[in-house]
């Protein structure tokens, strides 16, 4: 178990300063990188890092439902594993999906179905693989935003982007997108996701304690994460589309001069 192995400097999360042990400010995200269509095999993908976490997504899909009971005769189903590597964890994490793989793999999904418009594919199955290469606190949430970029990129049809992001409480204070040390040091854990344009949460767990005060505001500072986080995503898409357009463009010309 995990749990077992944390280090004991539980005091020093933050310090007189109100410095987070990783030089962060309370209401400071991780660094976050993103990556649209790395993979040539899927219909779509994404890689991001959120600080540590590292995670992959690809999708295959719309595609013919197997096995065909599970097809819906009014919309696509979507379908989603989210599964830590052996070695995402200090210790090697075995590889059969855990209850908290299953649990996780849940909330992802249905924290997506309500942008998608699996309305306009019956009887088919989209298929959505979160791998966890290097977790590090937030995945369900670094993997819920990776995941909406690798459904964009595979075209299929969505509403919006949904950004997610994790605000927690570690010694007594609101602290935004937990690292691994502090969800498990911290006193309370609040994985939101959110569709900016719609103004929609689609995700709100919580684990610990929170006063109504603190959750009311807590809430709002996820908000405001995920609305970064959001912009954030519309660039890693324009950027792909631009980089194609110009490989298009560079092709054109060299067809020309030929
Ligand atoms: P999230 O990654 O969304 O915060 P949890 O709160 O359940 O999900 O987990 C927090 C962190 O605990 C994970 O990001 C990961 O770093 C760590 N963790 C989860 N499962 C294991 C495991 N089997 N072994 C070691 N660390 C784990």
């Amino acid at each position: 178990m995990w749990l077992e192995k944390l280090p004991e400097h539980k005091t020093e999360l933050i310090d007189s300063k109100g410095v987070r042990a990783d030089g962060r400010k309370l209401d400071q995200l991780r660094p976050i990188k993103l990556e649209v269509g790395i993979l040539d095999k899927a219909d779509g993908s994404a890689y991001i890092e959120q600080g540590k976490n590292k995670i992959l997504v690809a999708v295959y899909g719309p595609r013919e439902a197997h096995p065909k009971h599970i097809a819906l005769p009014d919309r696509a189903v979507i379908r989603c594993r989210y599964h830590m590597a052996p070695f995402s964890v200090d210790e090697r994490k075995n590889p059969a999906p855990s209850r908290r793989e299953h649990e996780l793999s849940k909330v992802i999904r249905e924290s997506l179905e309500p942008v998608v418009l699996t309305d306009l594919y019956p009887r088919t199955v989209i298929d959505l693989f979160v791998e966890i290469l290097q977790s590090d606190g937030g995945s369900r949430c670094a993997g819920i935003t990776g995941a909406s970029l690798a459904l964009a990129d595979a075209g299929i049809p969505m509403r919006e982007l949904v950004a997610a992001c994790a605000i927690g409480k570690i010694e007594g204070k609101l602290a935004l997108d937990l690292s691994d040390s502090e969800d498990k040091y911290g006193e309370a854990d609040l994985p939101v996701a959110y569709v900016p344009n719609a103004n929609l949460v689609t995700l709100l767990q919580m684990d610990g304690e929170l006063t109504i005060e603190e959750f009311n505001k807590g809430l709002e500072m996820a908000v405001e994460a995920c609305k970064t986080i959001h912009t954030m995503q519309r660039e890693a898409l324009k950027k792909k589309f631009r980089e194609i357009k110009e490989s298009v463009i560079e092709k054109e010309e060299t067809e020309v001069v030929a």
